[in-house]
């Protein structure tokens, strides 16, 4: 008996390469698709190509170009009068948490979420984060950290198994950070949950512990809190984040703000800074000649100024709107001053309050107007959410622009946003791995349909 079974066994397996996967069962991303727009943005060139035709099978561009001829049987998808680009990444989010204003500022709501939330809730809060980015055409995010410990792992892995929609996710796991992480104060019983959200390190063997740590824990990059207030993470410390991390290819994501953190994320070589929304010249400088991407994580001043709390008083108002103001122009110059150096810029939203009625990609994608602010040019800010921010991320032999054998990464909008980069914030359709998402564009219009939810009134 056995050693017939074995006998069919050998058969069967035999059999597989010539079988292969059975030819009746063919996954729905298997059909063979066309689409075709008026317009389409080749960001790697800056220009425009007229009346393209995107070949998408398995999941992946098989085939782009300016009228190319519809294979047989292939579904086509005409969006008559729209422009495609590549599907936008966001280099800076935070799926896991989404803060409440009325809550207070970062401390109170980062002390709350930690303490009620199970990583296991957060991961569907994420879930929920994720498929809002999903929907407005960000279709890739480098997620770096507060995400408990590993939600931001399982939300990855979930989504990469279609349990749930969701953008493509670059996982960070726990930030490194010094004592104490991002919390504000904490008495001594409280402090556990430090360790729920950052890996506290204090010496260079920390350091390398920590980043293996991480990469055991499924991290695809490496996220460092180099300062918080007073408590900086030393030289010594980062080189041996940075020599650790490179070595088992993970890039590093720096957050640092002011002279001493930007000098000491640049000089040990990362490969991105997050903020520096204060950083001197010469450390820009550092950061063009190594290539360190700058993300700017910065929203238009208006929304900053929406900020002040209704209950303020006259005085306390005015004071507040020209805090903000001056911040806002800050981080305004320290761009300006960024691009004007060389400094390469990838997107990146930061996003993790609830901003009115608004989804989460719809106030994620308000940062494009900052940019612009700034002075960015329409083609600059496509390149830093698309090609650029692929660079930064390590996948642009995968995302980032629309090339054959890249993944049908897809979306589209009724205007050219390059001519109109508010067209960003309303995308009206989005192809992830060769599946439509979303399609506003059926039949053909000319107006299209709004795309911001009728909720998203507030900003
Ligand atoms: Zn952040």
């Amino acid at each position: 008996m056995h050693s017939a079974l074995r006998v069919i066994v050998a058969v069967l397996l035999l059999l597989v390469p010539i079988l292969g996967v059975p030819q009746t069962a063919k996954a729905p991303d298997s059909q063979l698709v066309a689409l075709k727009a008026a317009k389409m943005l080749d960001v790697k060139a800056a220009r425009i190509v007229t009346h393209p035709v995107v070949i998408v099978e398995g999941g992946r561009i098989q085939e782009v170009g300016s009228g190319l001829a519809v294979p047989a049987g292939a579904k086509v998808i005409d969006l008559g009068d729209a422009t495609l680009l590549p599907g936008l990444v966001d280099a800076h989010t935070h799926l896991l948490q989404n803060y409440d204003f009325a809550l207070g500022g970062d401390d109170n709501n980062m002390l709350l979420t930690v303490a009620q939330m199970s990583p296991a809730e957060r991961a569907l809060l994420g879930a929920k984060m994720g498929r809002e980015d999903l929907e407005a055409g960000i279709t890739t995010v480098r997620d770096v950290g507060n995400s408990g410990i590993n939600g931001d792992v399982a939300l990855r892995d979930a989504i990469k198994q279609g349990w749930v929609p969701g953008p493509h996710i670059v996982a960070c796991t726990r930030a490194l950070s010094a004592a104490g992480g991002q919390f504000g104060k904490l008495q001594y019983q409280a402090r556990g949950l430090v360790e729920q959200e950052y890996v506290e390190i204090a010496t260079a063997d920390d350091a390398r512990r920590a980043v293996q740590r991480a990469v055991y824990d499924g991290a695809d990059c490496i996220k460092v809190i180099v300062n918080t207030g007073p408590r900086v993470v030393s030289l010594v410390e980062m080189q041996a984040i940075v020599e650790e991390a490179h070595r088992v290819h993970r890039k590093v994501a720096a957050h640092a703000i002011g002279d001493d953190a930007t000098r000491i994320a640049a000089e040990a070589g990362v490969d991105s800074i997050e903020h520096a929304y204060v950083v001197p010249d010469d450390v820009l400088k550092i950061m063009a000649a190594k290539k360190i991407f700058l993300v700017p994580t910065d929203y238009p001043e208006e929304l900053y100024t929406s900020f002040v709390p209704a209950n303020a008083t006259a005085d306390q108002r005015k004071e507040m709107e020209a805090d903000m103001k001056q911040f806002a122009q800050g981080s305004r110059d320290r761009l300006k001053r960024a691009v004007a150096a060389g400094v390469p810029i990838a997107a990146g939203s930061d996003e993790y309050y609830q901003m009115g009625k608004c989804t989460r990609g719809e106030s994620s994608t308000l940062i494009y107007q900052a940019y612009k602010e700034a002075g960015m040019t329409p083609w600059q800010i496509i390149q830093a959410a698309t090609v650029n921010a692929s660079q930064l991320l390590g996948w642009d032999d995968r995302i980032g622009s629309i090339e054959q054998g890249k993944f049908a990464d897809i979306i589209a909008t009724a205007s050219d946003p390059s001519q109109d980069i508010t067209e960003l914030e309303k995308v009206k359709f989005v192809m992830k791995g060769g599946e439509v998402v979303r399609n506003d564009l059926v039949p053909p219009t000319k107006s299209g349909t709004p795309a911001k939810s009728p909720n998203c009134t507030t900003f």
